[in-house]
């Protein structure tokens, strides 16, 4: 059987597309309630809803940042919340052209029987609660999956348990009305050299769109987001332009031309090395079939959270700082990022070993 054409099709494509536009993409901004607890807890502001709802509204409300932005990614909690004039965020949203997306995984659990790989959770009224956040005007979603690269990982069970589990996803998304965002995460943490991480990627992407495949997802209306192709973190760091070069020849052979978008996740990396990746991704002269951008959480958030220490005088650098990021990001969309925007703030590492969402 072919892809699925529902009474969707048209509009998953044409919101993926749009998503995907050059120039513009997504704020990954669907923490939930444990780990946004973490970011607050690094600037000593308590993780009650009022402070959470702060934290979403300077990012909403940031003036001339959400130009840059087509899509951004909401926590269940965000997805219902408003400003405090009492507009709802997805409003706020919807009128500067931003499409809303809903985080629908529930975390992860352990595989038995290996050394700590997981599976992820969420399957249970996947569908019901699609179409919930359908009504509520989400329009895309996410998943994340979790592999690790050790000397016997990952496994080839948990390759192909995290390939079907985002096809499954995937197409009762697309059954419901939203774009489903397809992410396999690979792991910074260990030893290894960049090719590794190279090796596993293009192997565990290309399980991923045999399964999407089997499971009749139409790719025209999914976007793919996968982790750089980057030296583990206790190895050396190398140059953004290799790490260019190893993740756009993986992503190249492995991902299909009718997937419209690419939307990379940061992963660890500073706010600036992730910008200067992307940069150095689009400046390669190959033909890319995909618009290649971004779906940052930390790189986006870091310094921004930082400034704002949950202070209410501090709102407004802190949307200075925040615009300066999306500007930056959405220039290494275009590959046409010059460096050095957001200073020491923005050179931070953000590595956390075993990092959960
Ligand atoms: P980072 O960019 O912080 O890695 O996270 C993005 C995300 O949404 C992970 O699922």
């Amino acid at each position: 059987m072919s892809a699925f054409i529902g009474k969707y099709a048209d509009e998953l494509i044409k919101n993926a597309k749009y998503i995907a536009t050059p120039g513009k993409s997504i704020l990954a901004a669907d923490e939930s309630t444990g780990t946004i607890g973490k970011r607050l807890s690094s600037i000593n502001v308590e993780n009650i809803e009022s402070n959470r709802q702060a934290l979403r509204e300077l990012l909403f409300t940031s003036p001339n940042a959400l130009a840059y932005l087509s899509g951004v990614i909401l926590f269940e909690e965000t997805l219902y919340q408003k400003t405090t004039d009492g507009k709802p965020f997805v409003d706020v949203l919807q009128e500067n052209n931003i499409v809303p997306g809903i985080k629908v995984d529930k975390g992860t659990v352990d595989i038995a029987g290996t050394n700590g790989e997981t599976t992820t959770q969420g399957f249970d009224s996947l569908a019901i609660r699609c179409q919930q956040y359908y009504k509520a005007g989400a329009r895309f979603a996410k998943w994340r999956a979790v592999l690790k690269i050790g000397p016997t990982e990952p496994s080839e069970l948990s390759i192909q348990q995290n390939a079907q589990g985002l096809a499954r996803y995937a197409i009762i998304c697309q059954e419901n009305g939203l774009v489903p965002i397809v992410e396999p995460e690979i792991l910074t943490d260990g030893n290894h050299h960049i090719m590794k991480c190279a090796a596993v990627t293009e192997t565990v992407l290309a399980a991923v769109y045999k399964a999407l495949n089997d499971h009749h997802v139409l790719l025209e209306g999914t976007l793919l987001k996968p982790n750089m192709v980057i030296p583990s973190s206790d190895s050396p760091k190398v140059a953004a332009e290799v790490i260019a070069e190893y993740t756009v020849t993986a992503l190249r052979r492995t991902v299909p031309p009718a997937v419209p978008g690419i939307v990379l996740l940061s992963g660890g990396q500073s706010e600036e090395e992730a910008t200067l990746n992307l940069n150095a991704m689009n400046k390669l002269e190959v033909l890319k079939p995909w618009t290649l951008s971004f779906s940052f959480g930390r790189a986006l958030q870091q310094s921004t959270l930082k400034t704002w220490a949950g202070k209410k005088e501090n709102v407004s650098k802190a949307q200075e700082i925040f615009l300066g990021r999306c500007k930056s990001n959405s220039e290494a969309t275009l590959g046409k990022y010059s460096g050095g925007s957001g200073g020491e703030l923005a050179s931070e590492s953000l590595y956390v070993k075993g990092y959960k969402y």
